[in-house]
């Protein structure tokens, strides 16, 4: 019985995953799931690929959280349109509070929407939200064996970011051990190394993402 609920309850938001992203497509949004742990820096990266994209994109950001609102306050700072969803306590965005977050943004005007996830390495991945692309963050200080704790995240990634690689000479991060745990999970899944602090990577990642929006662009 209660498998046949969880069963349920995913094909329902599977379902709402899916009317969701015919809502980007009719718009020609392109919709990108960001999932990491906490702290691993998901908010400073989004100030980052805003910054980074300036004139050459528009977009707009919908910030999942357990509580609070300060993560889409500092988003707002950069005037782009922003939505606030709090999970109340629950460890992941679902499809049902995606389409609300699109209630309340301008899609007309929009080229591309981050949904920044709630900090949270398991069930996220398995919550379809309606994106096009999921973007992994991972951050140096938290190693380079993370795929294999956390194989589900890392196995349906898009992108993998790693952040903080400004603090690479501080700490025992081996980018070969990692992408050889990564390809084991996930060939050719595309790896961007980048730190918000320097700027470093950040042309070379938003330059990808403006070419992935083109391609579904008005
Ligand atoms: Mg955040
Ligand atoms: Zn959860």
């Amino acid at each position: 019985m209660q498998l046949k609920v969880l069963k349920d309850i995913m094909a329902a938001n599977t379902a709402t995953a899916e009317a969701n992203r015919a809502r980007l497509d009719a718009n020609g949004i392109l919709g990108v799931n960001i999932m990491a742990s906490p702290g691993s820096g998901k908010t400073t990266f989004i100030l980052g690929t805003i910054d980074s994209l300036g004139q050459d994109a528009r977009v707009g950001v919908i910030e999942g959280d357990l509580a609070s609102s300060v993560d889409a306050e500092k988003v707002a700072q950069k005037n782009v349109p922003v939505v606030q969803i709090n999970t109340g306590g629950g460890c992941h965005l679902d499809a049902n509070q995606i389409n609300a977050g699109l209630d309340n943004l301008p899609l007309e005007a929009l080229d591309i929407i981050l949904i920044e996830n709630v900090g949270n390495l398991v069930c996220p991945s398995e919550f379809k939200l309606g994106e096009h692309k999921r973007v992994v963050i991972l951050s140096v200080p938290e190693g380079d064996d993370k795929p294999y704790k956390y194989p589900g995240m890392f196995a349906t990634a898009d992108i993998i970011i790693i952040s903080k690689i400004d603090i690479l000479p501080y700490f025992d991060f081996d980018l070969e051990n990692f992408k050889k745990a990564v390809s084991g999970l996930n060939p050719g899944v595309l790896i961007f190394p980048l730190s918000a602090r320097t700027g470093e990577g950040f042309d070379v990642w938003t330059d990808w993402l403006k070419s992935q929006a083109l391609r579904q662009g008005k």
